[in-house]
């Protein structure tokens, strides 16, 4: 297996045999995301896939699944993908499950039979970072789309019953736009009604553009309390039934997980005990972690 620079997977990856598909992320511009930045973003060629692959499977007997990173895989066309879905079905048979990035512009340079072909040749989630359902936070954080591209792109893989998994990102508004950002994020997930939704908190290096405008007093960071009444806020706009939330990474200050919409309330007045100071904040120093 060749793996090029820092690979980078969802924690629901973790026993997932990792393959590059594409080296980096095809926007690499979001100014609050350091993941890929030492990447020049490419498409692998094909074949070189492959040749991981079978090295894979000369090395493992048992692959149960597989996640084709990095950054927004779906991007290759859909001959690379094809060729690479139908390999790992002849050649990993006990394989139950494969799962990829997907930016929204990628969803949506796809026709839906498209999707619909990936979803028959054995793609069974495909992951996507909302990080805001506010278009003004989604501008200034560099993200390249907007709301209602998000919201497109989610209702073409729910329609091709490719499972979606969705991340969004508490404090990404500062304390400017807090509140929107709540709002709008809880509004735009509940029509994306993704199976999965992870809210991170946000987390910044100091080499970042989002660092520097902290620094110049241009970006305000919230403060975990206010991370926490943001969180509330947004769960209140939540409509999505039957979705997994998770909010249990190690940039959060309380873990929470449950499944909306049965869950909310018990979500909800577990961060009311939060903010009254009954429930151990994760230290600052252990978030990362
Ligand atoms: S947030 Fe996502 S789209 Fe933006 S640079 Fe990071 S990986 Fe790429």
């Amino acid at each position: 297996m060749r793996y090029e620079g820092m690979i980078y997977r969802p924690p629901s990856e973790a026993y997932s045999l990792i393959v590059q598909v594409t080296i980096g992320c095809s926007q690499n511009r979001c100014i609050f995301c350091s993941m890929f930045k030492e990447k020049r973003f490419r498409i692998r060629k094909v074949e070189e896939v492959l040749e991981d692959l079978q090295d894979a499977r000369n090395k493992y007997r048992y692959v149960e699944k597989i996640f084709l990173a990095d950054g927004d895989a779906l991007i290759c066309k859909m001959t690379d993908l094809e060729a690479i879905l139908h390999f790992i079905k002849d050649q990993f048979p006990e394989c139950k499950q494969v799962t990829l990035y997907g930016s929204p512009r990628s969803i949506l340079m796809k026709q839906q039979e498209d999707l619909d072909k990936l979803r028959e040749l054995g793609i069974s989630m495909i992951y996507m970072g909302l990080e805001s359902g506010n278009d003004e936070v989604l501008t200034y954080m560099k993200k390249g789309v907007t709301s209602q591209e998000m919201i497109e792109a989610a209702q073409k893989v729910k329609q091709a019953k490719i499972r979606l998994s969705v991340t969004a990102i508490s404090g990404l508004g500062g304390r400017r736009l807090w509140k929107e950002h709540a709002k709008d994020t809880g509004l735009v997930l509940s029509q994306m009604k993704p199976d999965y939704i992870g809210l991170l908190t946000l987390m910044i290096e100091e080499d970042l553009p989002l660092a520097d405008k902290i620094r110049s007093g241009e970006f305000e960071l919230l403060n975990p309390y206010d991370i926490l009444i943001e969180t509330k806020e947004m769960l209140k706009y939540m409509d999505c039934p039957d979705c997994i939330f998770r909010s249990n990474h190690a940039s959060n200050y309380v873990n929470l997980r449950g499944t909306l919409n049965q869950d909310k309330e018990a979500m909800i007045n577990l961060l009311d005990e939060a903010i009254k100071g009954n429930v151990h904040l994760k230290s600052e120093w252990m978030r990362g972690f």
